[in-house]
């Protein structure tokens, strides 16, 4: 029969898939010998059945937890239920990869009228004993019963304020039996039922609420974000307790072996003396530095980071690591690989290749490559800062900066969002419920919490600035306001916060951008030594092609033309060249763009030296160069000196019912075949003055969009080889030039080996290819592809990430094809596929020559070109 329940003697750190993250950890640390509080894992395999089985627990499920208890009471020495030494557990999730969406904890599982005297006497302390029956009711209300937390807390306050308890210490066993009657109370009212009393129901339920969370919003939108499977299921551990809250010589924390946001190489951790696991990471109270249990226990403190150096050194990776004393003995309670920021992620993983702990391979495959460009975020201008007096300061939880609009909810910060206003999430603390705001916020800060809070963690996750227990500020988020030493700020006045130092400004501060870390440069070095495909970038400005340059791009993959018609001063002309009435009028005007567009040509050139360009030719419909409302049609009128009627007519006559399927692309150049010609002219034109000029090399690749039919490219060609081959000739030099197409339209692909006669490269423009093989139009599919994500219908979106299976299988066609014809054949991508990961590897293993992607994802492409070399040897990793 299969086993659904395995106690922790039988698993292994690399069961994850069954036991999930935690459960397999909690399994390799008893069996290397840590201390670890016993316990069993059900399975994530449970989880899927459960759901199978619609929403239920099973017998012979059950049959197995009773066998697993036996087992944990045998080793425990305790009972469960036990009226003289009772048995009390925690219930704790924990799917492959760690979710915050999830149902995290519920600890003190087993407690009830009787069992909490018999604590209460074991103990010998009575306040302690109603404290963990109360957090109990509290915990297991909220978690499991959907009890509004802050229902609670109401009822904890109200009765604590009644006896005239100012601090958590004041409180005594009395306070707390009261606060247990009223909890009950609520509980009763909310649910219809009274508290369980049987602990093996509760755990049963504890169990089910785990399953149950595995699919709520919160966690299907984290899975989402995060590419993590909705097949994967979630373990249940169940774990004997250890407590915190014992007394003075009790404790508990959380550490990482090294500083989670910078790398540095120092235990980096906080923990409470005299409290419970949740305290710390919900940021009730403010947690201290672990440093500071040196002074308070030395013993403990050495034995501790004995133990942090063996997990690091045993799982050869940083490690977050949970921890509780009781009566000043030491007890690990979870270990897993940190959750660090980017730049961390680099320092760490460079400097444990130079400790001999890992390879570069295994390095390369540490930092995430779509994580890369948070490194590149802006910081606060420092001269600026200088002159600017920070209101407050936090916790540097997650670095960046950035200014915006204070919000108070999250729902809040969703709507300002979507009237495109920057926004900065301000709470007392988050929780999962948070997520989408934090998602759509450009920072966070919290009046709460630590530097392991919700904010701060998840935050870190996002590559989001984040400043965490700001306890200066007083956050009223009934009252949409916070203020610190008197002054208010109400929803929507300027803030700006620094991610990296804590602080708080007052207004909006300019930002400057990011420096790269020696790291980085180490680390990009061996991607870079690693990859295969090459990687350019889409720039279509020399300031746009400057950064790529400093981001490593090797070339420009996709030189958009038609942005360098959108300037303010070239706009008359071009209209004027769209609103010609013959040819001769047409040539005036696009006589008065050629200086401009070669100046362009000349600038890039200039920039990127010898390396690739690819210049594509004109795309859009012309339409979009015209105004649409009548105001400006009048102006316009008045500008060109045409008659507002005709104007309008023509504006009319461009307007097409699909612009997307209309007059644009390859389709311009053969209506008005001047345009192109002006542009091959500019672009040769350039390349021959830089070459006699800077003697820069220069080999243009000219690039026809949207081309369906090899007829279509040949009449283009045509064209194109005249004007350029005259002026090579009259030029006297021996310039060289490429001409080639993208591939965007299936047809393209069907009949590659026909439009390989005459393109001597190819360059998958998938956003193009993507809209026609779904016929989902690029400007409108947003909403429709959101609903088809909700109804899994899609797993991702394809505008996104390469369809590898319908438009990844076109191109594989259209390489086979032009390769066929031309075996030399230059093949590239360059929609926005270009700079995601998973559609690198893609490109990688169908064997393109390069990716293009914007500049800022350019370092993002070259590790993940890197890590597609290997991806399938160290999956582990
Ligand atoms: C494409 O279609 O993938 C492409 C790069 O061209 P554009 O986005 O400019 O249509
Ligand atoms: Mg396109």
């Amino acid at each position: 029969m299969k086993k659904y329940v395995y106690s922790f003697k039988e698993g292994s750190a690399e069961m994850k898939d069954l036991l999930g993250g935690k459960g397999a950890n909690l399994a390799e640390m008893n069996n290397i010998g840590l201390p670890v509080p016993y316990g069993f894992t059900i399975t994530t395999e449970a989880c899927n059945k459960y759901y199978e089985k619609g929403n239920k627990l099973w017998e012979s499920l059950k049959i197995e937890i009773d066998e697993k208890i036996k087992e944990l009471e045998e080793v425990s020495g305790k009972k469960l239920g036990s009226k003289t030494n009772p048995l009390l557990v925690s219930v704790r999730s924990g799917a492959k990869f760690s979710m915050p969406g999830m149902m995290d904890t519920v600890l003190n599982l087993g407690l009830n009228n009787e069992t909490v005297d018999a604590l209460s006497k074991s103990t010998n302390n009575e306040s302690f004993a109603y404290d963990s029956y109360r957090r109990l009711i509290q915990m297991f209300g909220d978690v499991v019963m959907n009890i509004e937390k802050r229902k609670f807390d109401e009822i904890y306050e109200r009765i604590t304020k009644k006896n005239n308890k100012k601090e958590d210490v004041e409180i005594e066993g009395s306070d707390l039996k009261e606060i247990v009657i009223e909890f009950k109370k609520l509980y009763k009212k909310e649910t219809g039922n009274e508290f369980p009393v049987d602990p093996k129901e509760q755990l049963l339920l504890a169990t089910k609420a785990v399953f149950n969370s595995w699919n709520t919003e919160r966690a299907i939108i984290y899975r989402r974000m995060n590419n993590i499977s909705d097949k994967l299921g979630t373990a249940v551990n169940i774990q004997a307790m250890v407590f915190g809250n014992l007394g003075e010589d009790c404790g508990t924390g959380v550490a990482f072996t090294r500083n989670p946001a910078t790398g540095e190489k120092k235990l980096y951790g906080e923990f409470l003396i005299n409290a419970q696991g949740e305290d710390v990471v919900a940021g009730i109270r403010t947690p201290i530095n672990i440093e500071k249990l040196k002074e308070i226990n030395i013993d403990i403190y050495k034995q501790f980071a004995q133990y942090a150096e063996l997990l690091e050194n045993h799982y050869k990776d940083m490690q977050d690591i949970e921890f509780t004393i009781e009566k000043n003995k030491l007890y690990i309670l979870q270990t897993r690989n940190g959750k660090r920021t980017t730049a961390a992620a680099l320092k760490i993983a460079v400097e444990m290749v130079s400790e001999d702990k890992i390879k570069k391979q295994e390095a390369l495959m540490r930092v995430e490559a779509s994580q890369l460009d948070q490194l590149l975020h802006p910081t606060f201008d420092d001269n600026l800062l200088k002159q600017t007096k920070a209101i407050a300061k936090g916790l540097p939880a997650s670095p960046g900066a950035s200014s915006g609009k204070v919000y108070f909810t999250a729902a809040d910060v969703v709507e300002a969002s979507k009237m495109g206003e920057k926004v900065i999430l301000v709470r007392q603390e988050t929780s999962p419920e948070d997520i989408e705001g934090m998602i759509k916020a450009k920072g966070i800060l919290t009046s709460r919490g630590g530097m392991t809070s919700h904010a701060a963690v998840v935050a870190r996750g996002m590559g989001k600035c984040c400043v965490a227990g700001c306890e200066t500020i007083k956050v009223n988020e009934t009252l949409r306001h916070f203020s610190i030493d008197g002054k208010t700020y109400k929803e929507g006045s300027y803030i700006s916060i620094d991610g990296s130092t804590g602080n708080i400004y007052e207004g909006i501060i300019p930002t400057i951008e990011p420096k790269i870390s020696e790291e980085f440069s180490i680390f990009m070095t061996w991607a870079d030594g690693t990859r295969k495909l090459k990687i350019r970038a889409n720039a279509d400005t020399p300031k746009d092609a400057t950064k790529a340059l400093e981001l490593g791009a090797e070339g420009i993959g996709l030189c958009r033309t038609e942005h360098m018609f959108f300037q303010e001063e070239r706009i008359p002309a071009v209209r004027e060249m769209i609103l010609a009435e013959n040819a001769e009028q047409r040539k005036a005007a696009l006589e008065k763009i050629l200086p401009m567009q070669k100046e362009d040509f000349i600038g890039i050139y200039k920039t990127m030296r010898e390396r690739p360009i690819t210049i594509r030719l004109l795309d859009p419909p012309l339409h979009e160069f015209l105004p649409t409302d009548e105001k400006s049609l009048k102006n316009l009128s008045k500008e060109m000196k045409i008659e507002y009627d005709k104007l309008k007519i023509r504006v009319e006559d461009l307007k097409e019912m699909n612009p997307m399927l209309g007059h644009r692309g390859c389709r311009l150049a053969i209506t008005y075949i001047e345009i192109a010609e002006m542009q091959t002219k500019a672009i040769i034109e350039a390349a021959i003055q830089i070459k006699k000029e800077d003697g820069i090399e220069v080999n243009p690749e000219i690039m026809i969009p949207l081309i369906g039919l090899p007829e279509e490219l040949t009449y283009i060609k045509d064209i194109i080889t005249k004007v350029a081959d005259k002026l090579i000739k009259e030029s006297g030099t021996n310039l060289e030039y490429l001409f080639g197409t993208m591939i965007e339209i299936p047809r393209a692909c069907i009949v590659a080996d026909d439009i390989a006669k005459d393109a001597e490269f190819f360059s998958f423009g998938t956003n193009d290819l993507t809209q026609m093989t779904y016929g989902f139009s690029r400007d409108d599919a947003g909403k429709i592809i959101e609903e088809y994500l909700d109804k899994k219908i899609f797993e991702k979106d394809p505008f996104q990430s390469i369809d590898q299976k319908g438009v990844g299988a076109l191109m594989k066609m259209a390489i086979e094809r032009g390769k066929q014809q031309r075996p030399d054949i230059s093949l590239g991508i360059c929609g926005e596929h270009g700079g995601e990961p998973a559609s690198i590897e893609f490109c990688h293993e169908i064997g393109l020559d390069y990716v293009s992607c914007s500049p800022f994802r350019v370092p993002v492409a070259r590790l993940a070109a890197a890590q597609a070399v290997f991806k399938d040897d160290c999956k582990e990793y």
